[in-house]
């Protein structure tokens, strides 16, 4: 797929969406620039578990329920999408871990969502984010898209307007801001969004686990160390760690295990951004020459190649697909009266 030969394409925001955007723009032949005022990693994207995990997600979080079909469909372009890049795809699954009790309920969960009845789920998969964002980033550069640290303030067709006083020219602007740019300052539709603040803790694993563990309130995931999260704080966007919000995550992750030593684990903080009814806004805003590409709530990892497609389907004229009507950026607009 080729991008409009000539079309200048500016990225707000270099977290998952906008890397891989980016790549997947700057791959099809477009001139493309990434604006981030946060040094690489500093957000969302770098925090996360990065987990790909459509059963997971549905079992778990509320939001995230109806979106079983999407979310597999989302995963499938990882396979592809990893080994261009040269990332690993951990592929050892979710082990479910806790009483009889809670997991009879996930039982019954497991059988309302049609997925087969099981403690071990293999479809649910797992990357390195942080090592994820610096592939995307090398691969998109080498692919010619340039990356810059500076903010985008504005926005009409043919200027962009940085934070440091330049304006340049651009045709096309791709908001991947995450929680960065909401009430409509440069899109209207991101008035929708909302921010949820996540605090994970990062710990020595005890022995070398493949599998990531679910137990009740907690995950554990595997990398270098072991990602234990996250929390889930509704109207919050502040990058404090606070370690009362933290103590039900170590209470859940001590009950799963008790031989685990907590007292020095890191505590990262990011900010997702949640659109009503959890799946993200993707498509041209009402704002001229601004395609959306926000609102990724606990999926921006596992949303990333199918959202760059999707950007990249809208800026050709192509094919968008069987998702882009849910993912509609324009899907929260009060009608017209
Ligand atoms: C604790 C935690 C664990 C998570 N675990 C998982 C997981 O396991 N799997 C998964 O799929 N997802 C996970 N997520 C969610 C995932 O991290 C997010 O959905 C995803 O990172 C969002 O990516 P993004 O590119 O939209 O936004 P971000 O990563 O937030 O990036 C947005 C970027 O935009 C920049 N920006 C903001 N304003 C401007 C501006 N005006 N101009 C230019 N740049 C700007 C910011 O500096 C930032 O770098 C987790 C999130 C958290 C917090």
């Amino acid at each position: 797929m080729t991008v409009q030969s000539g079309v200048r394409v500016a990225v707000a925001g270099a977290g998952a969406f906008g890397s891989a955007v980016a790549l997947r723009l700057a791959r099809g032949g477009a001139d493309v620039t990434v604006f981030d005022p946060a040094p690489p990693g500093q957000n969302a994207s770098g925090v996360a578990a990065g987990m790909l995990a459509p059963v997971s997600e549905a079992l778990f979080d509320p939001a995230s329920r109806d979106h079983l079909d999407v979310m597999r469909r989302a995963r499938d372009l990882w396979p592809a999408f990893a080994d261009s890049l040269g990332i690993a795809l951990g592929l050892a699954g979710v082990r479910i871990q806790g009483s009889d009790a809670w997991r009879g309920e996930v039982e019954a969960k497991l059988r309302d969502l049609g997925v087969p009845v099981t403690d071990h789920i293999t479809e649910d998969w797992r990357i390195d984010a942080l090592g994820s964002l610096a592939a995307m980033r090398a691969a998109a550069e080498n692919a010619g898209a340039a990356f810059e640290q500076a903010e985008v303030t504005g926005f009409a067709p043919g200027a962009l307007d940085l934070a440091d006083g330049r304006t340049l020219a651009f045709d096309v602007l791709v908001l991947a801001t995450g929680p960065g740019a909401r009430g409509g300052r440069l899109a209207p539709e991101t008035a929708a969004l909302a921010p949820v603040k996540g605090q994970i803790l990062r710990a020595t694993p005890l022995q070398t686990e493949e599998t990531v563990v679910r137990g009740e309130g907690v995950y554990m995931a595997p990398g270098e160390l072991l990602a234990i999260g996250a929390t889930m704080e509704a109207d919050r966007d502040d990058l404090t760690p606070d370690a009362e919000a933290t103590s039900t995550l170590r209470a859940a992750a001590k009950a799963l295990r008790p031989d685990m030593n907590l007292d020095d684990a890191r505590v990262d903080v990011g900010v997702r951004a949640t659109t009503p009814d959890g799946l993200p806004l993707v498509g041209w805003s009402r704002a001229p020459g601004v395609l959306l590409a926000v609102g990724a709530r606990r999926n921006g990892w596992l949303f990333a190649p199918l959202v760059a497609d999707m950007a990249a389907a809208y800026l050709n004229g192509d094919n968008l697909g069987p998702d882009a009507a849910a993912m509609d950026a324009r899907r929260f607009e009060e009608p017209e009266t």
